[in-house]
């Protein structure tokens, strides 16, 4: 495993549109393998293929869904995601804004509007087709991630450009507490 190099926005290939995965190799398991150490090391809740230089259709996502949090009660337990051309093949009429920040664009923060649901499908990283219901952040998170595969960057969708703020470099979250750097 390695922790591969984080393409910032200036990089051509953050705007490139990826291309499909026709097989899914060693050599790609051993990329997804290599974006989950980045991801995680960032720290951030995804990472698209993208962003470490590879124009693919691949992202991975580890998030921990928010629930009613008891007194006492464990941290939410953080699931992973990894999918491989991944397509949204619902989405709810229903939009929600919210703070986004991207490991591509550090330092700043925007407020985006996105479907507060969606249905995804891909192939993980057997090569077996998957169908995941996600709602609210975990949304959001596959939303901005697919988007990279598109070349879409978050800023490319704010809801107003002067949602666009400044922030510490590795402060995101400290500075918006709902504010992940989703990746
Ligand atoms: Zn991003």
């Amino acid at each position: 495993m390695a922790i591969l190099d984080i393409k910032v926005i200036d990089e051509p290939v953050l705007r490139r549109k990826a291309k499909k995965v026709v097989k899914v190799t060693p050599e790609l398991r051993q990329l997804i393998d290599d974006m989950i150490e980045t991801m995680r090391d960032a720290p951030g809740v995804g990472l698209a293929a993208p962003q470490v230089g590879v124009s693919e259709r691949v992202i991975v996502v580890e998030y921990a869904e928010d629930e009613d949090e008891e007194e006492g009660a464990p941290p939410p337990k953080k699931k992973l995601y990894t999918l491989i051309n991944p397509e949204i093949i619902w989405a709810s009429e229903d939009m929600v804004d919210g703070t986004e920040g991207c490991l591509s664009i550090p330092g700043w923060l925007g407020d985006v509007s996105r479907h507060d649901a969606i249905a995804v499908k891909a192939l993980n990283r057997s090569g077996q087709k998957v169908k995941i219901n996600a709602e609210g952040w975990l949304a959001r998170i596959f939303q901005h991630e697919i988007d990279h595969l598109d070349g879409v960057l978050y800023i490319d969708r704010l809801v107003s450009p002067d949602t666009l703020r400044r922030v510490q470099p590795g402060q995101e979250e400290v500075e918006e507490a709902k504010a992940e750097k989703i990746g």
